[in-house]
């Protein structure tokens, strides 16, 4: 119990957004709060600790279902990274996700509704978390971000990976990390290195429709004032590929949320007065 409310102190917001392993490259912890589905799912993330009950009372959750009618569609937002470039590649196990982390941040700028942020990690989930009127995809990639003015301001770029179709070609990110997947699969301790084809991705975020809503953080403690940038026009990737990911991270998304603004899902679904206040132990 006193391991466990360590960690949640430890694991509170800047924590998590500045240096912790979320949005770091810390892996030291070796517990697992929190999951995507059963008993430690996002049904329950505001039963595990007090600090996590914005889960279940925010209007503002992320991901959500992107309406052209609910979100902003934005225009000159750039990914002014290098074409190719050195990562670090490792499996992020408090996340559960495979994480990228730049060996030189200062490279990888992006200018997102006017602001000039930095490249902080990307990441993959499977299935993609937000969906795109209604429809979804295998996978998401996102690349966080933090204001290089405003310090703790994260924006998220988020890009889909649908399956190749027709005569189209795959994009280059994915087969940029074949041999890291491979090794990732046998030891998901390893700590590994990468150089990552990027054009592709550079070249949508500069060609796509991209539409913007603030949001938030959609893992606990779920905090809002999360800005995303959410591309229409999704990358491409092998079935092949697809699988080397899925092995690895297997289900990682949280379900969408309701439309921003309105009442949160799981207040929704609660009985009655009080039923949010409960702190259970349940996924200790
Ligand atoms: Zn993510």
């Amino acid at each position: 119990m006193f391991i466990f409310e360590k960690c949640l102190a430890l694991f509170t917001f800047f924590t998590l957004v500045l240096s912790g392993p979320i949005f770091g490259n810390d892996t030291s912890s070796a517990a697992l709060p929190y999951g995507y589905a059963g008993s430690t799912g996002p049904n329950v993330w505001h039963k595990m600790s007090a600090e996590w009950k914005e889960c279940a009372t925010s209007k503002q959750q992320s991901p959500i279902n992107i309406h052209a009618r609910t979100t902003v569609a934005v225009r000159d937002s750039q990914l002014l990274y290098p074409a190719v470039a050195m990562f670090e590649v490792f499996y992020e196990a408090y996340a559960l996700r495979v994480q990228l982390v730049p060996s030189d941040p200062q490279e990888f700028a992006a200018m997102l509704g006017g602001r000039r942020y930095r490249l902080v990690q990307f990441h993959f989930q499977l299935p993609g978390e937000h969906t795109l009127e209604d429809e979804y995809f295998p996978v998401e990639i996102h690349f966080v971000h933090e204001s290089v003015d405003v310090p703790g301001q994260l924006a998220v770029v988020g890009i889909f990976g649908d399956f190749l179709k027709g005569t189209g070609a795959p994009d280059p990110i994915f087969s940029s990390l074949k041999n890291q997947l491979e090794v990732l699969r046998r030891r998901k301790d390893a700590r590994l290195h990468a150089s990552v084809d990027l054009k592709g991705v550079i070249r949508n975020i500069e060609t796509s429709t991209i539409r913007y809503y603030n949001g938030s953080l959609p893992f606990p403690p779920c905090s809002e004032g999360i800005l995303w940038y959410i591309s229409e026009e999704p990358v491409r990737l092998r079935n092949e590929e697809f699988q080397d990911l899925k092995k690895i991270t297997k289900l990682n998304s949280r379900h969408t949320q309701n439309d921003l603004g309105s009442p949160n899902l799981l207040a929704m679904a609660c009985p009655g007065a009080g039923c949010l206040d409960e702190v259970s132990s349940v996924g200790r």
